[in-house]
């Protein structure tokens, strides 16, 4: 398979082309770079739907109840699963074959894990580019499943079009309190394990939290509380069928447009600052360089005076380069 044929193995749906490109992607987005261009214009087709919740929330098993749901109405799904808690990938990868086993035959599914290894940042570089790799394979829908900590999982989720805060019963209040940031980012919630102890309470703290967030006029979208329990595939199409109320909501009102502005900034902010780190990087390995930092360890100049210098070397830099 030769990288001059990636591009239109990939707008044909090749799940080893798409899985090469998305090692090179999470290698280097630089190597990848000329294929993404060329996939570009083929891209911005697929809805994008983000799902996010504790650890154990059961976020995996509603996942993969939920590709069955889209692929009983005949929608392709590609999903892409963050888990930034298993370190080794061990967990990642064990429940990755879980979850191929029951959509391997199906080549209207394609599920990629990606282990984060401790490194988020790493992951939210890659996820946009990822995206665009499964929206020019023709996928219609498109799951980012992602464990719902910190300002990484946020940024992720803000790629979508629909986010689905999953949410469990019996975690205490402090717990839902701590993920204020999360909930604020919520389409709809879930409360899973509906089974569960304590879930009627959970959905009186959420509505009373929707209620509380914003004052909701007739057309606004007010976020649903849906139950399910994953495990016995309960309410599964329920959730589908309001994701997909919630993707014509935005159609109808313009939003969507408004969505794809943001996200493709966020890529074009995303893959520039990379760029700039790399320069800043070139410029510090350099050994004049080393004269700079000379300056500031014998406190004849602030890091603040360097950091400028720095700045204008890899201003002067990026000019020769577009000169030359
Ligand atoms: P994730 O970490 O959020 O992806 O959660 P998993 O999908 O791996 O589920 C964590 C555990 O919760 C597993 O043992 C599931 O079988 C279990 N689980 C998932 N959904 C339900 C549910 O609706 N009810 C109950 N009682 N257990 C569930």
């Amino acid at each position: 398979m030769r990288d001059a044929d990636l591009t239109q193995l990939v707008l044909d749906g090749n799940i080893r082309a798409a899985g090469r490109l998305m090692r090179k992607v999470d290698d280097d987005l630089d190597s990848a770079r000329p294929i993404l261009s060329e996939l570009f214009a083929h891209t911005g087709k697929a809805r994008i739907i983000g799902v996010t919740g504790n650890p154990g929330a059961g976020k995996s098993t509603l996942v993969n109840h939920l590709i069955s749901s889209f692929r009983a109405l005949d929608m392709t799904v590609g999903c892409i699963a963050v888990d930034p808690t298993s370190p080794f990938s061990g967990g990642a990868i064990l429940g990755d074959r879980v979850r191929m086993q029951q959509h391997a035959l199906d080549r209207g599914v394609f599920i990629r894990s990606v282990a984060t290894r401790g490194n988020l940042g790493g992951i939210s570089r890659s996820t946009p580019a990822i995206v665009q790799v499964l929206d020019a394979m023709g996928f219609d829908i498109i799951i980012i499943e992602t464990v719902g900590v910190g300002q990484d999982e946020i940024d992720i989720v803000r790629l979508a079009d629909t986010s689905v805060v999953v949410t469990v019963p019996g975690l205490g209040d402090d717990v839902q309190a701590s993920k204020a940031g999360i909930m604020e980012i919520g389409d709809l919630f879930v409360i899973n394990k509906a089974d569960r102890n304590g879930f009627k309470r959970l959905r009186r703290e959420l509505r009373t939290m929707i209620e509380m967030g914003e004052q909701f006029g007739p057309d606004d979208w007010k976020p649903p509380v849906l139950e399910t329990i994953a495990l016995q595939k309960e309410g599964i199409d329920e959730l589908r069928d309001t994701i997909l109320a919630h993707l014509s909501w935005l159609d109808e009102h313009g939003e969507s447009a408004q969505i794809e502005q943001q996200r493709l900034n966020h890529y074009i902010h995303l893959v520039a600052t990379g760029q700039l780190e790399k320069m800043i990087a070139r410029v510090m390995k350099d050994p004049a360089w080393s004269g700079a930092l000379e300056d500031v360890k014998a406190r004849a100049a602030t890091p603040y005076d360097a950091a400028a210098t720095l700045v204008e070397l890899v201003i002067a830099s990026a000019a020769d380069r577009q000169s030359s």
